[in-house]
């Protein structure tokens, strides 16, 4: 295989998707199986496998970008057979340029974790865990159709400061059904102990078809009201801001210098790749998505052929889009210098006449050099990144 060649500017992302877990969460749509046999899980990664190798092969007239990030995100990737994740990152590392300090996360179940995988893990390059706990109470674990319990995720927690992990992000949720802010406060205050250098923090999003959706629409369960999921946003934004961490992103809080490496180039617009099933990239300036259907996407690799539908290479009008209902994710903003340097004109050029009115609603702000959400902004940041669109 080419070793291919290394050019200037930000590194290239990879993920990989691996879409099985042990059992499917109440309120989960993402494209993941339960209890599939080792057979299906064996010949999906030989699909990805050739879908990694036949990218390669198709695009040996690029000078690719070194790989500074690796992201194996789920599903469960740590619900499969280690093996499965060490070939695919000694493939990786065959085709591609990885960096040697290249971020490699791999998103962790604590009801799946063993020791042998996270020592095996940590030898295997990966170097960021990312632990979904999403809430530190049994009962609110129950709901959610989790397969593992508090006490599964300190036993995980354990596990992988034993085999070195010192880089790791927790996952919580607010929103929840019968969750209340003490339970929220209760589940970050628990989650700090543990010393991570990240935390994401996500509202529960219903979606249409799961059993959470049902439960709620036939009323066996009451979320907690708007006002309350914003007031649980909050406290936790106030108590980890307190203990010394940043909120650079709407969902995402980390110690100085722990933002995710990887989902940063989503809000940057740098380029990736997604490998596997449902997995999107964003490469030349055209994105794409894989089929989401299992059967599909081995087959269609079987007989050698892309799982990969393009969308049009992006205009520099819709580039700009991006950049901006993307970029304003960030707190910390979007500096007029780098649109300038990246599009040759300032972005009230293309979109004063959305900012202005923004900023008048106290959703933006502009200090003369940046721009970006208010704390209204924030919970509001869907009708502001709608207004770039
Ligand atoms: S572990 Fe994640 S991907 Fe798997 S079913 Fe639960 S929420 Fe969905």
């Amino acid at each position: 295989m080419n070793t291919l060649s290394v050019t200037d500017g930000p590194g290239l992302g990879i993920y990989c998707h691996i879409p099985f877990c042990l059992k499917k969460c109440a309120y989960c749509d993402f494209s993941s199986f339960s209890r599939q046999s080792e057979a299906v899980i064996r010949d999906y990664f030989a699909a990805l496998h050739k879908e990694i190798r036949k990218f390669i092969e198709e695009n040996k007239k690029f000078a690719l970008p070194a790989v500074d990030t690796i992201y194996f995100g789920g599903g469960t990737p740590s619900a499969v057979d280690v093996r499965h994740i060490e070939a695919t990152l000694l493939l990786l590392n065959e085709v591609f340029q990885v960096k040697d300090d290249a971020e490699i996360t791999i998103e962790i179940n604590p009801g799946t974790l063993t020791a042998d995988k996270a020592r095996r893990y940590k030898k295997a390059g990966i170097n960021r865990a990312s632990v979904g706990l999403q809430a530190w109470q049994d009962f609110l674990l129950k709901i959610l159709g989790r397969v593992h319990s508090q006490a599964d995720f300190k036993k995980a927690m354990e596990l992988l400061k034993k085999a070195g992990f010192n880089n790791f992000s927790v996952d919580v949720m607010v929103g929840l059904p019968g969750q209340k802010i003490t339970d929220v406060m209760e589940t970050v205050q628990a989650v700090i102990n543990y010393a991570p250098t990240h935390l994401s923090c996500y509202s529960l999003i219903l979606e249409s078809g799961t059993p959470m959706a049902n439960w709620v629409e036939s009323g066996q369960l009451d979320l907690p009201e708007e006002d309350e999921e914003r007031e649980m946003h909050w406290a936790v934004d106030n108590f980890l801001t307190r203990q010394g961490f940043q909120h650079y992103e709407i969902s995402s809080f980390c110690r100085p210098g722990y933002e995710s490496r990887h989902n940063v180039k989503y809000w940057e617009l740098v380029s990736y790749l997604g490998f596997g099933l449902g997995a999107h990239g964003y490469f030349n300036n055209q994105r794409y998505g894989n089929s989401n259907d299992l059967d599909e996407y081995c087959q269609l690799l079987e007989m050698d052929k892309s799982p990969a539908i393009f969308d049009p290479v992006m205009s520099p009008k819709e580039q700009m889009s991006e950049w901006m209902f993307l970029g304003l994710r960030k707190l910390g903003g979007i500096r007029e210098d780098d649109f300038c340097a990246r599009f040759g004109e300032s972005y009230f050029v293309p979109f004063g006449e959305v900012i202005q009115p923004l900023i008048t609603a106290g959703l933006l702000a502009w200090n003369g050099s940046v721009l970006k959400l208010t704390p209204r902004g924030q919970d509001f940041g869907n009708q502001v990144f709608m207004a770039f669109v």
